[in-house]
């Protein structure tokens, strides 16, 4: 086994063991190095640019889940519509009525996930819980269709203190388990908690996660 086939199994073994899924971040990767994760069994592939996504889709097999998991436009779901598995990052009413119009059009259910801001980092994306109240109380007045919320999505600070991550991960579990307890409460879909990268992934599956997006780890 090579060592990096040893990372692999050793991420894969220890986010099963939790209960998660490994979504491996294959953003800037070639088709060759996602094909080396395919044949050791990996199928949730997670990228961030809709043309890139479109491209692999066309060129890779047909069961691997795509998964996107950076900021998108709505001008681009169309392109990503007909086949993506999990949009994990909506933070906006708008962009949540253009991905249900194009599920629509496509004749598919497309779930998606609420970003949450957890860092301490400025960022332009991501609901507090304010915010996502105020769009679920929308969606509540006129339902989707065919966009589904799955759960919520959340990147932690950038650091090396374990409990500042730590407690931002347990930020965003705490809003899932609140929206889920408040809103979501006979609702079986919404059931995701994607936060961990390859720094931090091991804390937060000890916080909830159910996906875990890594990349660097497993490519480089
Ligand atoms: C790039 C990226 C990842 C993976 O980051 P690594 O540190 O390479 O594991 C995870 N989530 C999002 C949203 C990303 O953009």
């Amino acid at each position: 086994m090579s060592d990096r086939e040893g990372i692999y199994q050793a991420v894969i073994k220890e986010t099963k063991a939790a209960g998660a899924t490994l979504v491996a971040v294959s953003k800037q990767r070639s088709q060759d190095q996602i094909m080396e994760l395919y044949n050791w069994g990996q199928r949730d592939f997670g990228e961030n640019r809709d043309a890139e996504l479109v491209e692999k889709y066309h060129a890779l097999p047909k069961d691997i889940r795509w998964h996107f998991i950076g900021h998108l436009q709505r001008n681009k779901v169309k392109n990503i519509a007909p086949f993506v598995t999990l949009i994990h990052a909506v933070d906006s009413l708008r962009l949540l009525r253009e991905i249900d119009k194009q599920a629509k059009a496509f004749d598919r259910t497309i779930p998606t996930l609420l970003q949450f801001h957890i860092a301490e980092e400025e960022s332009k994306y991501g609901l507090d819980l304010q915010g996502a109240k105020e769009l679920l109380q929308a969606v509540k007045k006129e339902p989707l269709s065919h966009a589904r919320i799955a759960g919520v999505m959340g990147m932690a600070t950038y650091t090396d203190n374990d409990e500042q991550i730590a407690g931002e991960f347990v930020s965003l579990s705490d809003a899932f388990g609140l929206l889920q307890r408040q809103v979501f409460f006979d609702d079986e879909h919404f059931k995701e908690i994607s936060m961990g990268m390859s720094g931090d992934y091991p804390i937060a599956l000890e916080h909830g996660s159910t996906l875990v997006r890594v990349g660097s780890l497993l490519f480089n």
